[in-house]
């Protein structure tokens, strides 16, 4: 459809004129019937011109003001959408190429004839983890397209969360670091029962915050679990690592938004991650959050309804 607005410029142009017109036309009609005495005239007429300067110069001004503001928030907004555009870009490449390179460098290590067993086990599973590595990007960068078209698509089914907890906690406790403690804290009675959820986002949400904790965290404990909230469960990923800026705490779920940029970079990242988790959890029909104090730690929690079979 054509669009019909009349451009802010013309509109002022327009009301000023018509303005002032109206003005002088009926100001000077009304006054001169009223008044005769010409010196006396003169003196209202200069009045009456200050007078239009002033109200026609603050009308002018309240809508400028309200103008210019609309403007300069869409200009701010354009260059922070166009800056965190490529500094995505920027660490997109980053994490694709990081892989890609690592598969081209070990596949022509591996060619060579005179390896160890040894030697060739440890090329190919540098290999495979690279290859994950950028399995992960790909699927990330998919996950938020179909979230952010609304094409995301749950499927419900009946989980035992303490199996799910369990597998999770045995996959991150792999790839610790050092000095890092994890400890899984469930709620019993609810663990052992049947939910109904979808268990594939369900442990790609818990993935993604504990793989973020693990980043985040060099010493210290990451704790993770959930309790039962009513007629909600609620999950949460405690860490004591880096923390995060209380100005970045709701940004964060943005996508391609990271809260310390030369931190991030050393561990990698294209600030996808939470976004698609609020995606999820949102599709899911519960809510995400974190609370943070820099330098000690953070801690995100989510929500999901305490769905079982009896109310499907
Ligand atoms: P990324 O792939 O960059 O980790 P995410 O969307 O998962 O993207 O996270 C966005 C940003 O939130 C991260 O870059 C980081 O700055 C911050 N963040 C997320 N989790 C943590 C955490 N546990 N501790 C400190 N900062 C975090």
């Amino acid at each position: 459809m054509k669009n019909t607005k009349i451009k802010f410029e013309y509109k002022f142009l327009l009301s000023y004129l018509i303005i002032g017109g109206f003005w002088i036309l009926f100001s000077d009609r009304a006054l001169k019937s009223l008044i005769y005495d010409i010196h006396y005239l003169t003196v209202i007429q200069t009045y009456k011109g200050w007078f239009y300067v002033l109200a026609s110069g603050l009308l002018f001004y309240a809508y400028l003001r309200k103008n210019l503001y609309k403007i300069r928030k869409a200009e701010q907004k354009a260059k922070k959408s166009e800056s965190l555009k490529s500094a995505f870009l920027q660490n997109m490449s980053h994490e694709i190429r990081t892989p890609m390179n690592g598969i081209v460098g070990f596949v022509e290590l591996l060619k060579s004839e005179n390896l160890s067993k040894e030697q060739r086990e440890r090329y190919m599973d540098i290999i495979h983890k690279c290859s994950n590595q950028l399995l992960g990007v790909v699927n990330d960068v998919l996950d938020l397209s179909l979230i952010e078209t609304g094409n995301i698509t749950i499927e419900r089914g009946k989980v035992k969360l303490n199996n799910l907890l369990d597998e999770v906690f045995s996959s991150h406790i792999e790839t610790l670091d050092n000095g890092v403690q994890l400890t899984l804290t469930k709620c019993e009675i609810i663990a052992d029962a049947e939910l109904i959820t979808d268990e594939v986002k369900l442990k790609q949400i818990l993935d993604n915050l504990l793989s973020n904790a693990k980043k985040f965290t060099s010493h210290g404990k990451i704790e993770f679990g959930f309790e039962r909230q009513n007629r909600n469960l609620l999950f949460f990923v405690k860490d004591s690592g880096s923390g995060i800026h209380p100005d970045m705490i709701k940004r964060i779920f943005n996508r391609f938004e990271r809260a310390e940029v030369e931190t991030t970079k050393l561990s990698g990242g294209a600030g996808l991650g939470l976004a698609i988790c609020k995606g999820i959890v949102t599709k899911m029909g519960g809510e995400i959050w974190a609370e943070s104090v820099l330098g000690q730690g953070t801690n995100f929690y989510f929500t999901l309804p305490y769905l079982t079979e009896s109310d499907e």
